[in-house]
């Protein structure tokens, strides 16, 4: 054959870059199910449906749109690894060329490398319509920074577009809304929200998650609230669905969070965007559009472009920028084991608790929780970032290293140093009281710091103050939040000191109540 095109599980776009060309008299469609993919890290069930199902769609679509298509299926072959099936495939066909997108992960991409090499077959890379912009254009625009920064980043991408510009300034005159964004809500709480359009499972689908539960039945998680977009259509629905429902009302509370509330008024639309079934360039279009419509304010608008623009470009831009050495870096020396609740949720912290049990029904949880609840408890307890950093890959549907890696190692972790996050992301009991509803049902209190009821996040807080006080207390960014300790005695600081022990202690113990009592 002249090529074969390799189409990875986040390659899923109907009109991708590696479909232009394709001729079906000489050419032949790969794609391949594999173990390694999802034992890799300890997956989600979820996660390993969504990607399965995704790409039996997308293979359904391609075969009657006449595309020959090769598709190992999982458990009807024997190969464990891509690299395996991928090697045997190409000694018995001896294509004259591979042709693929970018794979979503580092090390993927030296495995497909490598298997183009060692068989003496040249590989193309294509552009991915996933991003609005390439690796290159992200590279050369990051070469003018000796720091790089979203905002300077988040401009530029919308100057280049135009999106949400008028005569080359920013509509409404502002790049930023923040101060209308980031409201608490209220004592009751946000109120009714609209419900987001749920997919229930199709034959597909089901399928695929019996095959999961039988071959990963130990594998964290639960199916039974499955109902994610697997199709382009399905997709584009449940855009307009968050365009027309929740949109208008995402700005104001993106930052809080509440018992009970998996989605409030996020979008839940990273899944179907990362797998390509959902091109990012549609969805920001379709926000701005909704604006110029005037249908919803700009402040959602803007904040909600701010996260796909800015963000999800900017982390790709950087993972590419910065791998394979972001993966080992561990700058606060943090080396104590993920706790076991991770896993199951069972811990009397009542935020942790909620979120992670939401996370293992659903495989989602939104970015205020990951980073400030989960992400946040284990920086500040010193969990050893490579940890921190699988859990995350495993446990979210949504989970691709490019964006995963540089949200967890840089922006939650700190493991770089600051490459990445101009400051850590730390904070007490008394912000998760502030920003979400948990702590009136919990066992511990935020404003205390010692004692049996003393909020293990304040407690580690506090100490995570005094263990990390020499790199940031002269830092201009984080002065003032160091500056605290100064009202501690120095008797205060050892009792928070021997408390945070004994909860690391317990936690490493496996227990996750009572953590402030000495067993
Ligand atoms: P919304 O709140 O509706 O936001 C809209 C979109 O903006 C998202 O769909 C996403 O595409 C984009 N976005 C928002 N924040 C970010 C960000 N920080 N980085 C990149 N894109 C962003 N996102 C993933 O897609 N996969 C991950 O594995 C992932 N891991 C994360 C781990 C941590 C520790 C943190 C703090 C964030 C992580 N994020 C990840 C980013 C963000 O939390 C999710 O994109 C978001 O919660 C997905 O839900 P949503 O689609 O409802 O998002």
């Amino acid at each position: 054959i002249r090529h074969l095109v390799v189409i990875l599980g986040d390659h899923l776009d109907p009109e991708s870059a590696v479909l232009t060309d394709f001729d079906p008299e000489q050419d032949c469609c790969w794609m391949a199910e594999v173990p390694e993919e999802s034992t890799v890290v300890w997956s989600h069930k979820a996660r390993i449906t969504l990607f399965l199902s995704a790409m039996r769609h997308h293979a359904e679509s391609l075969r009657q749109r006449g595309f020959p298509l090769e598709y190992l299926t999982l458990g009807s072959h024997p190969y464990q690894s891509l690299a395996e099936a991928l090697d045997d495939t190409l000694q018995r066909w001896q294509p004259q060329q591979i042709i693929s997108l970018r794979p979503g992960t580092w090390q993927l991409r030296e495995t497909l490398r490598t298997c183009a090499e060692r068989r003496g077959i040249p590989w193309q890379e294509r552009r991915h319509h996933n991003f609005l912009f390439s690796i290159s254009e992200f590279a050369e625009w990051a070469k003018s920074y000796r720091q790089l920064r979203l905002e300077f980043w988040y401009r530029y991408a919308r100057q280049k577009t135009g999106i949400l510009m008028e005569n080359s300034q920013p509509v409404g005159g502002r790049w930023n809304y923040d101060q209308e964004n980031r409201q608490r809500p209220g004592p009751q709480g946000p109120g009714w929200i609209p419900e987001p359009l749920s997919f229930p499972p199709d034959a597909i689908t089901l399928e695929v998650m019996a095959q999961i539960d039988a071959q990963f039945a130990k594998h964290p998680g639960s199916l039974a609230h499955f109902d994610w977009p697997v199709t382009p259509q399905e997709a584009e629905a449940a855009l307009q669905d968050f365009i027309d429902q929740r949109l208008a009302s995402f700005g104001p509370l993106q930052d809080a969070f509440w018992p009970d509330q998996v989605w409030l008024y996020h979008s839940r639309l990273s899944a179907a965007m990362n797998l390509g079934l959902l091109r990012a360039e549609t969805v920001v279009r379709a926000v701005a559009q909704a604006f110029h419509a005037g249908r919803v304010p700009i402040a959602s608008a803007e904040g909600f472009i701010r996260q796909v623009l800015g963000w999800r470009e900017y982390v790709h831009g950087l993972y590419w920028l910065q791998m394979p050495d972001w993966l080992e870096q561990n700058v606060l020396q943090a080396h104590q084991p993920l706790p076991d609740f991770y896993w199951t949720g069972a811990t009397d912290m009542a935020c942790l608790k909620d979120t992670i049990r939401r996370t293992l029904r659903h495989g989602y949880a939104h970015h205020i929780e990951r980073l400030m609840v989960t992400g946040l408890f284990a920086l500040l307890l010193g969990v050893e970032p490579q940890a921190v950093h699988r859990w995350f890959l495993a446990i979210y549907v949504d989970a691709v290293e490019w964006v995963e890696l540089p949200n967890v190692l840089g922006m939650s972790q700190y493991a770089d140093g600051g490459w990445m996050a101009s400051k850590p992301y730390v904070a007490s009991g008394n912000y998760l009281q502030k920003m979400g509803g948990h702590c009136q049902g919990c066992a511990y209190q935020p404003k205390l710091a010692t004692g049996e009821k003393a909020c293990p996040f304040t407690v580690l807080y506090w100490d995570f103050l005094q263990t990390h006080e020499e790199r940031f207390r002269a830092h201009p960014r984080t002065a003032l939040q160091w500056k605290h300790l100064d009202r501690l005695s120095n008797d205060q600081l050892a009792n928070i000191r021997e408390q945070a022990q004994t909860i690391r202690h317990n936690l490493q113990q496996g227990r996750a109540t009572t953590l402030n009592q000495v067993h």
